[in-house]
Parts: structure tokens; C-alpha cells; sequence
């Protein structure tokens, strides 16, 4: 028989936090959490195989899975003393969803369930307060029809405010038992008008037929966008938690609220988070009333005049800060906790590690390496390398006056600027466009992730800091001021009201998700400062690593970031970048022109103090650390002008007639250029290209050596080699060069040459090439081209599609294709080093600052990643992740 069904409560539970694949998170946690003997109500969780056979089988559900259920709930109503469908004590029910991986808001709960016209009355009687019954029944009502029936939520919001407005009422706090009773009656009149049929009275109807809405849910458009967006197979399938009632919403001495151990934001130990008095559920996130703070100092900090939990309910209050303390020590990590508080009990409703910034995940790592929870490499470990993005985020320079037209919650650190958009679609628009937009909303709902997604920043005007819009973007690391209430946003006339401003849709706005404050117009930005928490894991991260972390460094710009995020040397410098600057480009197109080798060697005459003084300020820089240069690797067409306007002005400005000029561009023209006349063809054509750049590289390795008194190791990097003849040629060439500047100058320079693999057959050769070569540094963007016989600038033609039918899953020009491209790099890492076992092996595509990528570098044993200077930090981290769990493997 298929256990489908496993049950927890009364300090017993059937699974634990193990086991959250087929419990889910939230019954996997609720079982641990039962298991500890803390306050749960009873309850059973259907395992998410049973979603798995209710799609596999025409969305019906095993035939052994209700006797299970009933098994399980008769276990509740021991617990409880109360029966399900009793018309004297009856038992309520919470019907929850929940996935492996928790997914906020994408799936509905029902809350209430087995309420009917008797129970209700029974309800009213237990608790000697009829309010609280009609107020529950009006909220199941209300939540069933909606989640199972498929009824838009907004007709019952709108019968409520009618009806509050006729009593004379602002809150929903304030309807009396009668008021409540007069609208539920409502509420089920207009069900049965728009279906046809009553509202179900049977509670084992509503039951299975909540059960079945959590199944059919796990495919709703909103569940399937966001599991696209992190990645989580549709096989996983949700797990379904059904839970006996607590009732936050008993009067004064009931609250329900959410809280986190640490504060999300900031990381800061000090337990952080909102509730309301008399309430369920959603409301303290639904926006309608505004929450209060739980501690006291938190109260403070924010200015509210509403008490906190700590002042309100002080008993249950020291209850829960024991509690968490308990789950922090037990998880060994921050949590995200759910409570309701019935007529002063406290009840422990969801239980899991909770999402917060990268600067409080740093903040929450070192602090607990320091209190002895965690060790060093778990610090490292817990940091998620690609959200470093989030801390590279510019802020806003203090110095600069602020025009501030509006202010809400601080909901995700990072400043942004961009034009106001108001809905998500336009945002979507804007960003295929490119155009940098600010989403600015009401409040925002799982419809609009892909908006938000694509803004630079989100500004709402309601709801708090765990409201929709401030959890989603604090997960995807995007700025978000929420809960701007001092603004307005007038949709149909696609305005934002301000402090003294009125803002059209396009007008630029700055918002400073971590002040909460919204500026006008464009402000100046800081480049954040990668000190404190940051370091320390850094260091940490590099004490683990195996791996140097280069860059890809054309220019002393890039060079000194780099160094600023820890670069270890220059794993790629693409000299021709050197060339287009300024009025190099004149002469590199009269070497380009020239009628022979001397016209040639003329203009070339003219590049070398250029290019020499280039290197120079790159080898000061680099201070004794290794920079790989590359010799030219561009087809020479792509310095030429190209329009016939151009080809006219280039040509006057050389003095050259126009037509000349048009054919010697014609003659260039290459139907492949990709595999054309470029890399180590060139050299080989023009051999005093290569050799101008080498004597540059050598007389700026002297310069700077003599300048800095560092000893400067330039690696001459030969690309597209092909043949071990071409590296033989051009080697040659370089190593006579050398030896010329070294007499000249008096001083011995050592210096590496070796070669780019980024073609299959070299990869294949490598134990040949390796006899000329002293180092191989894979070119990933070339060599995936070139493997898959793919052109990187057509790709986007097909790429998306190929994604979308799943013949693909990852671009591989972001993620390394390991299976073929990665088996090339295997197979020349291998060859290359049995035949020179000593040789420096890197990478210095794009893939060299993708974290998976990066993975791969490590098992294939390379020395080196090199990657653009913003992501030598992720790097970093990432090499450090991958040495830790490489180490891992071996000792197990
Ligand atoms: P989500 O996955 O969106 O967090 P939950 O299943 O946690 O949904 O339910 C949302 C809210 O409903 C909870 O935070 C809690 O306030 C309320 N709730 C759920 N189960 C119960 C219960 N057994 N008793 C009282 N309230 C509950
Ligand atoms: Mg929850
Ligand atoms: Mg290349």
C-alpha cells in the first residue's frame, strides 16, 4: 500500500524537516516543528506524489488516498477534541499548500474549512462569541469561492465595502455578528447566482474539493511563470498540508503575524516583524490594515504609535522570542517564521529559512561563524555567488541634495534611476528595448513578476516590508521602495502624485531602496564599498579557493577595478580594443591601407609608442602579477569604415579618393568572417603586426619593471591556433623580438607564450601544440562557436526557441556547455599537460564568471578563471564554493 499520508501533532510527527521532497517545506517543517513538542496544531500532509498521479491520471486522485485522509483527520479530531462536520464542537480545517522550495503567494490556502450554516452556529456558541464565527465563515466563504469555485475575489471585496459604508463602519473589526451574518448571506447569494448551484454545505465536499484546488493550483499561470523564473521542475509537484483551525481573529487577546529571527535587510540579530490584533491570515500582508511592529525597539525605530506584540501580549510575546531562539539553534540558520496567538495561546504555524539580502545573508553568515553555530567554509557556502550582483549595486552619493517627492519602506536595498512605467507590461517592453524603467504600482501581485523582473526598481505605494513586492524583490535583488504612502498613483490618468510634483508615465525618477526614499529626475551614484562583512567572507572564500581569480582587462580602467575586487592577475587583454581609441584608429587604418610591407611598417612605427605606453601603465598596475596579452585578433575589415558616408569621410581625411578607398574595403570583405582571415592569420600574413606588438609588450615589461621595480611576467597569448606550425611561426617571431629588447634594454625579461585554444582541432591536438606552447588559456565564446558551429551574434535568432521547446536548456554562451564544449577542455587540459605537465591551464570566455561554469573549471583542474572585473568578487566566491565541495567528495 502507498503511504500517501503522514500525520503530525501532539509533539509526535510521522516525517521531519528531512524530508521536504515529498512533504514540502511547509509540511516537512511543521512535522520537525511538532516533533520538538513546540505548540502546532495537529495535522496531515499528502506527499507531493500524490500531484504527481493526480496529473498523471486525468487530475483524479488515488482511490487508497481517502481513507488515509480521514485516518489522519480522525487522529486531529483526538488531538483536539472536536469532530469534523460536528454540529456541537466542529472541528476547522486549514487546507495549505507547499512545494519543495517554498513559493511565496503562488498558491492559495484555504482557511476555515468545515464551516457551514450549523457549524457556524456551534462555532459562535464554543468560543461564546458569534462574531468571530460569522467573521470566519464570511472568510472561508470568501477564500473557497475563490481558490476552488474560480469567483474573482473582487466581487466580495465590493459587497463588503458597500455594506461596511451602508453600517456606517471603516473597519472590518468593527461589523458586529449580525453585520457579518446579513453579508455572508450575500456572499452566498451571488455564489449561487453566478454558478447555479448553493455553496457547499457538506464539509467533506469542500474538503476534497480544496484539495483538489491545491493540486490544480500547482499549474496556474502564476505558478508555472515563477517556477520558469527559479528553475524548479514541474515533476517536484506540491505536497498538501491540511491543519486544524487556530483563530487569531477571537478578539483582542488573538493576533496572527509574521516574523523573522534576524532582520531580513539588514542581518541585524534582532527578531523582526509584523502582526495584528483580531485577525487571520493573510491579513497582515493582504495591505488592507497596517501592521504592527513585534518588539518594542523595532516600534520605536519606525516611528509607529501602534503597540508592539512585546507590549500588547508580553506573555506571548517571551514565548516566541524563546521559540525562535530554539529554531535558530535547531536550523542553524535565520528563519521565517508564521504564528497565531488564540485568546493568548500561542501557535506555531510555518517554520523555514528565510529569504533576506545578500548583505544580511554576509551579515547572518559572519555572525554566526563568531557565535559558533556555523563553521567558516559554511559562511562561504551559504552566500549565493550570482547575488554579489546585488551589492555591486550603485547607491546614491550622500553628498548630493536630495529632491525628495515621496518616501515608503527601505523593502530592497540598491538605488536605481529610470523613466515610470505602471504596468508590467510596459516594463517587459521597455526592457526588450532597453530603456530603463522604474515600476510603479499600487501594490504589485505574482502577475507581475516578469514587470519586475525587468525594471531596475520597483516604488509601491501600499503594503509593508513583507508584502508581495518587497519579498519578490529583495529575491531577485532589485531596488524597491513599498508602501510609499505619502504618494498616490492615479492609474487611468498614468500619474504618480508626489510631495509637490505630479510625474507623467516616462518622467525619470531615482528610488533609494535602502532609505525608502523617491527622488526626481536622474542623482549621482556611489560605487558601493566592498569592506566589513564582505571582506571578511572574501577572505574566507580565498583561504578555500584553489583557483586564482583574473580578469578581462583591456584598459587601466578596468585593470584598477579589477585589483579593487581582488583580481590576481590579467587573464585576458584584447590589444585590439587599444586601437579604436581616439586617433589610433586613423593609423591603424593607414597600416590597414598601406600599398606594402614598408607602407606598413610606417603607420606601425607610429602604433608602437602607443601600444608600448598602454602596457606599461598595465604592467604598473598588475604590480609583478601575471597579464596574459593577446596578440591582434580581429579580421582588419572591422577597422575599416563601412557606409559609404564613412568610406567618404575616411577617405578625405586620409587624402585618398573615395573609390580607392571602396575597393581596397571590398577586397577585405569576408563572407565568414568569424572564420576568416583574423587570430594567428594575421600574424602569420603580417608577420610585423606581431612583431611590433611583441616589441611594445617587451619594452613596457622593461619600462615597468625598471618603473615599479616589480619583476613583470608578460604571457604573449597567440589566438586561434589551429596547427602547431602557426604557433611554431608566430613563436618564433616573438621569441626573436624578445631577445632583441632584452639586449638592447640590458635586462633579462622571462616571459610565456602560448595559445588560445578556441578550435576544436587544437583542443584535439593539444599534446602537440603543447610542445611550442607554455600556457592554454580556453577561449569559451570562440570554442563553444566553433563546437557548436554557431555564431554568437545570430544566435538570438533561434536560442530563445530552441529554450523554449526544450532542445536546449541553458544558453551556452552564458552557462558552459559541459557535455561537449567541456569535454574539449578535458581533453586538452589532459593532453596539453602530458605533454608539458607544469602548463598554466585558464579559461577567459564569459564563462569564466558564471558560477556553474566556474563549477566545471575546478573538476577540470584548471589553474585559473579569468571574467570581467564586476565579476572577479563572484568569482571569487564561486571558486571557493567549488574547491569546498570538490573537497567535500574526496573525503566521503
Ligand atoms: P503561504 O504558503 O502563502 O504562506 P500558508 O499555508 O502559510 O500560505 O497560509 C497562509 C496563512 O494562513 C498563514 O500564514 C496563517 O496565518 C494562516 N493559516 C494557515 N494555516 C492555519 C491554521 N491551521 N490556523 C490558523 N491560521 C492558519
Ligand atoms: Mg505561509
Ligand atoms: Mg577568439
Amino acid at each position: 500500500m502507498t503511504k500517501w499520508v503522514y500525520t503530525f501533532g501532539d509533539g509526535a510527527a510521522e516525517g521531519s524537516a528531512a524530508d521536504r521532497n515529498f512533504l514540502g517545506g511547509k509540511g516537512a517543517n511543521l512535522a520537525e516543528m511538532a516533533s520538538l513538542g513546540l505548540p502546532v496544531p495537529p495535522g496531515l500532509t499528502i506527499v507531493t506524489d500524490a500531484c504527481t498521479f493526480y496529473y498523471q491520471n486525468g487530475r483524479s486522485l488515488p482511490d487508497d488516498l481517502k481513507a488515509q485522509v480521514l485516518d489522519g483527520i480522525k487522529a486531529m479530531e483526538a488531538v483536539t477534541g472536536r469532530g469534523f462536520g460536528d454540529t456541537s464542537l466542529p472541528l476547522l480545517l486549514s487546507v495549505r499548500s507547499g512545494a519543495r522550495t517554498s513559493m511565496p503567494g503562488m498558491m492559495d490556502t484555504v482557511l476555515n474549512l468545515g464551516l457551514n450554516d450549523q457549524t457556524v452556529e456551534a462555532l459562535g456558541h464554543n468560543a461564546g462569541d458569534a462574531r468571530f464565527a460569522w467573521d470566519s465563515y464570511r472568510r472561508f466563504i470568501q477564500m473557497y469561492a475563490d481558490v476552488v469555485m474560480g469567483i474573482d475575489h473582487e466581487v466580495f471585496a465590493e459587497i463588503l465595502e458597500d455594506e461596511k459604508a451602508r453600517f456606517g463602519h471603516e473597519l472590518d473589526t468593527d461589523l458586529s455578528a449580525v453585520e457579518w451574518q446579513h453579508v455572508t448571506g450575500l456572499y452566498k447569494e451571488v455564489i449561487e447566482e453566478s454558478l447555479g448551484e448553493p455553496f457547499p454545505q457538506d464539509p467533506h465536499v469542500q474538503l476534497w474539493g480544496a484539495i483538489g484546488a491545491v493540486f490544480a493550483s500547482w499549474m496556474n499561470p502564476r505558478a508555472v511563470t515563477y517556477r520558469h523564473l527559479h528553475a524548479i521542475p514541474a515533476e517536484w509537484g506540491t505536497a498538501v498540508t491540511v491543519q486544524a483551525m487556530v483563530f487569531g481573529n477571537l478578539g483582542s487577546t488573538s493576533a496572527t503575524g509574521v516574523a523573522f529571527t534576524r532582520n531580513p535587510s539588514t542581518g541585524e540579530k534582532a527578531l523582526y516583524g509584523e502582526f495584528l490584533v483580531n485577525a487571520q491570515g493573510e491579513d497582515v500582508v493582504a495591505g488592507i490594515r497596517t501592521p504592527q511592529s513585534i518588539t518594542e525597539a523595532a516600534r520605536i525605530d519606525s516611528g509607529s504609535d501602534k503597540p508592539s506584540l512585546e507590549k500588547v501580549m508580553p506573555e506571548a510575546f517571551a514565548e516566541f522570542g524563546r521559540i525562535c531562539d530554539r529554531l535558530e539553534a535547531h536550523y542553524r540558520d535565520m528563519q521565517d517564521l508564521e504564528f497565531t496567538i488564540e485568546r493568548g495561546k500561542l501557535w506555531m504555524l510555518q517554520a523555514r529559512s528565510g529569504k533576506r539580502t545578500t548583505k544580511a545573508a554576509m551579515k547572518i553568515a559572519v555572525d554566526m561563524v563568531a557565535e559558533g553555530v556555523i563553521t567558516q567554509e559554511e559562511a562561504v557556502l551559504r552566500i549565493d555567488p550570482s547575488s554579489l550582483d546585488q551589492l555591486l549595486h550603485p547607491t546614491i552619493d550622500p553628498k548630493v541634495e536630495r529632491h525628495i517627492i515621496g518616501s515608503g519602506l527601505p523593502a530592497s536595498p540598491g538605488a536605481a534611476t529610470g523613466a515610470i512605467v505602471f504596468t508590467a507590461e510596459e516594463a517587459v517592453i521597455a526592457a526588450e528595448e532597453g530603456r530603463k524603467v522604474i515600476l510603479v504600482r499600487v501594490e504589485t501581485s505574482p502577475e507581475d513578476i516578469h514587470g519586475m523582473h525587468a525594471a531596475e526598481g520597483i516604488l509601491t505605494t501600499r503594503g509593508g516590508m513583507t508584502s508581495h513586492a518587497a519579498v519578490v524583490a529583495r529575491g531577485m535583488g532589485i531596488p524597491c521602495v513599498a508602501g510609499a504612502g505619502t504618494m498616490r498613483v492615479d492609474l487611468r490618468n498614468e500619474l504618480l502624485v508626489g510631495m509637490g510634483v505630479t510625474l507623467g508615465k516616462g518622467a525619470v525618477i531615482t528610488i533609494d531602496g535602502s532609505s525608502g526614499q523617491v527622488l526626481k529626475g536622474e542623482v549621482p551614484m556611489l560605487q558601493p564599498e566592498l569592506s566589513g562583512d564582505f571582506a571578511q567572507l572574501m577572505q574566507w572564500a580565498d583561504k578555500a579557493r584553489r583557483m586564482t581569480v583574473r580578469t578581462n582587462a583591456d584598459t587601466p580602467v578596468d585593470a584598477r577595478a579589477a585589483r579593487s575586487f581582488g583580481a590576481e592577475g590579467i587573464g585576458l587583454c584584447r590589444t585590439e580594443h587599444m586601437f579604436f581609441e581616439g586617433d589610433r584608429i586613423q593609423v591603424m587604418r593607414e597600416m590597414i591601407l598601406a600599398e606594402d610591407e614598408a607602407g606598413r611598417r610606417v603607420a606601425l612605427d607610429k602604433l608602437l609608442p602607443m601600444q608600448r605606453s598602454d602596457f606599461t601603465e598595465l604592467f604598473a598596475i598588475m604590480h609583478g602579477l601575471p597579464v596574459t596579452i593577446r596578440l591582434l585578433d580581429p579580421p582588419l575589415h572591422e577597422f575599416l569604415p563601412k557606409t559609404e558616408e564613412e568610406i567618404a569621410e575616411v577617405a578625405s581625411a586620409m587624402g585618398m579618393e573615395a573609390q580607392l578607398l571602396s575597393q581596397r574595403v571590398d577586397a577585405l570583405h569576408e563572407f565568414n568572417p568569424m572564420l576568416g582571415h583574423r587570430g594567428c592569420r594575421l600574424a602569420i600574413s603580417y608577420p610585423e603586426i606581431a612583431e611590433m606588438q611583441a616589441r611594445a609588450i617587451f619594452e613596457a615589461a622593461v619600462a615597468a619593471a625598471r618603473e615599479t621595480g616589480a619583476a613583470v611576467v608578460p604571457e604573449i597569448m597567440v589566438p586561434l591556433v589551429g596547427l602547431k606550425a602557426e604557433l611554431d611561426y608566430v613563436k618564433a617571431l616573438i621569441d626573436k623580438v624578445a631577445k632583441a629588447v632584452m639586449t638592447e634594454a640590458g635586462l633579462d625579461i622571462s616571459y610565456l607564450v602560448g595559445t588560445m585554444i578556441e578550435l576544436p582541432r587544437a583542443a584535439l591536438r593539444a599534446h602537440v601544440i603543447a610542445e611550442a606552447a607554455e600556457f592554454f588559456s580556453f577561449g569559451t565564446n570562440d570554442l563553444t562557436q566553433t563546437t557548436f558551429g554557431i555564431s554568437r551574434d545570430d544566435a538570438s535568432a533561434f536560442i530563445p526557441t530552441y529554450q523554449r521547446k526544450g532542445i536546449i536548456e541553458q544558453d551556452p554562451f552564458i552557462s558552459l556547455d559541459f557535455d561537449g564544449v567541456g569535454e574539449l577542455i578535458r581533453i586538452a587540459a589532459e593532453r596539453g599537460r602530458k605533454t608539458r605537465p607544469d602548463m598554466k591551464l585558464g579559461i577567459c570566455g564569459e564563462h569564466g564568471g558564471d558560477p556553474a561554469s566556474i563549477h566545471f573549471c575546478e573538476s577540470a583542474n584548471l589553474d585559473y578563471v579569468s571574467c570581467s572585473p564586476f565579476r572577479v568578487p563572484i568569482a571569487r566566491l564561486s571558486a571557493a564554493q567549488a574547491a569546498i565541495g570538490s573537497a567535500a567528495k574526496v573525503d566521503h
